[in-house]
């Protein structure tokens, strides 16, 4: 399977352009070590030998940890993040490092300061991001899973434009040791796979508590492939009328509604009429807490510790202010920028603080959502992917990408997407939005889906 996946690398590289890193002679050697594992029987787990992907901010040990940044292009870790040693505990194969938006600040991959990733549907189309890489990569069968990160909506937009199934978690859920940090109080990490059951298995191997991650949360982990029932009877689902956005594709909101549908005829109770007022906040409130904790996280890129390092002077001030004037691009200075503004003295109440208290009512809103509906469903874009170059110009076009996945990480709730239509040979994703910790509930909607369509199923031609 991982000289397969090696070979279809190789094949749809040169157009995809997914990966930063490919890690083949440590794959191979993995792979072997997980064939002498499974030759002896019992000792194998669900992953042993499965080709996986990390994006490219995870932190994995010797090898390259770029971020998609100039700052990181050349850092190379000495430890591993969390998931990537509890894949490594699985016998997961690692087959290298996948394309993002720099720092993971993007919807497109265009942000990556290395090249951009193409969609695997249409090689014109972006695919997604900030995951992006990982998306395609799972798409077009380089990988058959991938992690991804989503601090906004990088696993879901991507898993949405790709045709792939992408969870993010509960804030917590999965130990954020070793992902570079970007807005801490939303970044989360999740699996980017073909379909629900491969999403489980890989939720298996990364969730749960990590001492090392402060904000990881002490739940027992349960097998989430116990839930992979296909019954829906007596769902109760609720479709919030503020996520089909203004200027919303018609094809996309159409599609949706016929997924519902469909979920309808596999037995859930829907109640078309649910209203969450708060969701058009999401946006603004987002583009103030997330730069915010970026433009201190982001602080520790000085030259001096790690990363890129302008040299050419004798004077401190002169390598900091040009370490990161060249070492970071546009749009993470753009963050920077803006966060620094909200926090500042004059602003903080104005912003910062007025956002953390509308985060509290977004919250606040869903937890009384949850005490009507086991989940939510919306479509998890307002479009199918967009041209590469078509939004690069525009940064408020590109940021209302994701006006539909940005209120889930706010509220710190868990989400998937699914492959749920195409319009024009162009992939529509589902979101599905569910209670704090009920990743199962997700999955199980998930599966009882994929077993009744095929959109799952399809793969690109290229
Ligand atoms: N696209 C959003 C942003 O640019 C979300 C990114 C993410 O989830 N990492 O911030």
């Amino acid at each position: 399977m991982t000289k397969a996946c090696l070979e279809r690398i190789r094949q749809a590289e040169p157009a995809v352009h997914a990966l930063v890193t490919v890690t083949d002679e440590l794959a191979l050697s993995q792979a072997e070590k997980a064939d002498e594992l499974m030759a002896k029987g019992n000792t194998a787990t669900p992953l042993t030998g499965i080709p996986t992907l990390i994006k490219d901010n995870m932190c994995t040990r010797g090898i390259r940890t770029t971020c998609s940044s100039r700052m990181l292009e050349n850092f190379v870790p000495p430890y591993d993040a969390t998931v990537v040693e509890k894949l490594n505990e699985c016998g997961a194969v690692i087959i290298g490092k996948a394309n993002m938006d720099e720092f993971a600040m993007g919807s497109s991959t265009e942000n990556s300061a290395l090249f951009t990733t193409h969609n695997p549907w249409d090689l014109s189309c972006v695919p997604g991001g900030s995951s992006g890489g990982s998306a395609a990569a799972v798409a077009c069968s380089e990988t058959i899973c991938a992690l991804g990160s989503d601090t906004g909506g990088s696993i879901r937009q991507p898993a949405g434009f790709c045709s792939v199934t992408g969870l993010k978690p509960t804030y917590g859920r999965v130990s954020r040791y070793g992902l570079v940090a970007f807005a801490s109080s939303l970044d989360q990490i999740g699996p980017l796979t073909r379909d629900a059951t491969d999403c489980a298995l890989v939720m298996n191997a990364i969730a749960g508590y990590d001492p090392r991650d402060s904000t990881s949360v002490p739940y027992p982990v349960p097998d989430y492939t116990q839930c992979l029932n296909a019954d829906l009877n007596g769902l109760r689902l609720g479709i919030p009328g503020e996520y089909f956005v203004e200027g919303m594709q018609t094809e996309v909101a159409e599609a949706i509604k016929t997924a519902i549908t469909k979920l309808e005829e596999l037995g859930a109770n829907i109640d078309w009429e649910v209203s969450l007022p708060s969701t058009p906040y999401a946006l603004a409130v987002y583009y103030i807490i997330a730069p915010s904790e970026a433009s201190a996280n982001l602080a520790r890129y000085d030259g001096v510790k790690y990363g890129f390092s302008y040299q050419d002077t004798d004077n401190i001030w002169e390598a900091l202010e040009k370490t990161r004037q060249y070492g970071f691009g546009a749009e993470v200075k753009r963050r920077i920028m803006l966060g620094t503004y909200a926090l500042s003295a004059g602003y903080y109440d104005a912003y910062y603080l007025k956002a953390q208290k509308v985060r509290t009512l977004i919250r606040r809103e869903l937890d009384r959502a949850f005490e009507k509906y086991d989940a939510l469903i919306t479509p998890t874009s307002p479009t199918v992917p967009f041209k590469i170059g078509e939004k690069m110009d525009d940064p408020l076009q590109m940021y209302l990408s994701d006006v539909c996945t940005l209120p889930i990480n706010i509220a710190g709730v868990p989400a998937i997407s699914i492959p749920a239509g195409f319009a024009d040979g162009l992939p529509i994703g589902m979101q599905i939005i569910g209670k704090p910790f009920a990743e199962e509930t997700l999955l199980k909607i998930a599966h009882a889906y994929q077993q009744a369509t095929d959109w799952h199923k399809r793969r690109p031609s290229i």
